[in-house]
């Protein structure tokens, strides 16, 4: 469709960064280009609305949580026009007051995720968004986090998908990203 071609013409590859051998692909010209970004969040919403999410059976999002940090640029605007509460994940200790965490692994280590303990209720539906999923690792620990507050994540929304890294067959709901790529 128009709109995923002129999202993805936005979309600008970086070879060699952070480091030699990884293509970066860089969304901020997507946000630079205001119709771009329009796009990129009726696409979204239009995803939201009006396709069928299993796992929701027929209620409401409640919850958008946004991973640090390019999770926070978009993820705000889709909670308010859902008409859903907004919370962040973040690297371990930004937030204040009483958080939960959970250590995952990175390409070199292991990183930390919190989420302050009172932003989800148990039973709430949860959706989950990031710019990227890569290997699967921080939207796999964010899934975590929302299950030990009790919170049931419904969808994991993305702009890029990196496919050949079979990430979505290791988290507990399904995928959905506008662009994917193989390369
Ligand atoms: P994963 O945990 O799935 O391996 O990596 C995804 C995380 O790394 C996301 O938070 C994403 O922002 C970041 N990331 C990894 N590679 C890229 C990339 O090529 N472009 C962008 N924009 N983010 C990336």
């Amino acid at each position: 469709a128009l709109d995923v071609q002129y999202i993805q013409k936005h979309l600008v590859a970086h070879p060699d960064f952070p480091k030699k051998g990884i293509v970066f692909l860089d969304i901020f010209p997507l946000l630079r280009d205001p119709v771009a970004f329009e796009a990129l969040i009726t696409h979204f919403l239009f995803h939201l609305t009006s396709s069928t999410i299993p796992k929701l059976n027929g209620g409401k999002i409640d919850v958008v949580v946004g991973l640090d940090a390019r999770g926070f640029l978009f993820g705000p605007i889709l909670a308010m026009r859902l008409g859903a509460a907004f919370v962040p994940v973040r690297k371990a200790g930004k937030l204040p007051g009483e958080c939960v965490s959970v250590t995952y692994e990175k390409e070199y280590g292991s990183d930390a995720f919190e989420i302050q303990k009172d932003a989800i209720k148990p039973g709430q539906n949860v959706l989950i968004v990031d710019d990227l999923i890569a290997t699967g690792g921080s939207a796999r620990a964010a899934g975590e986090l929302v299950s030990k507050l009790g919170g049931k994540t419904v969808e994991y929304l993305f702009i890029i998908e990196l496919l050949f890294l079979k990430a979505v067959a290791t988290l507990d709901a399904p995928v959905y990203s506008i662009v994917k790529t193989d390369d």
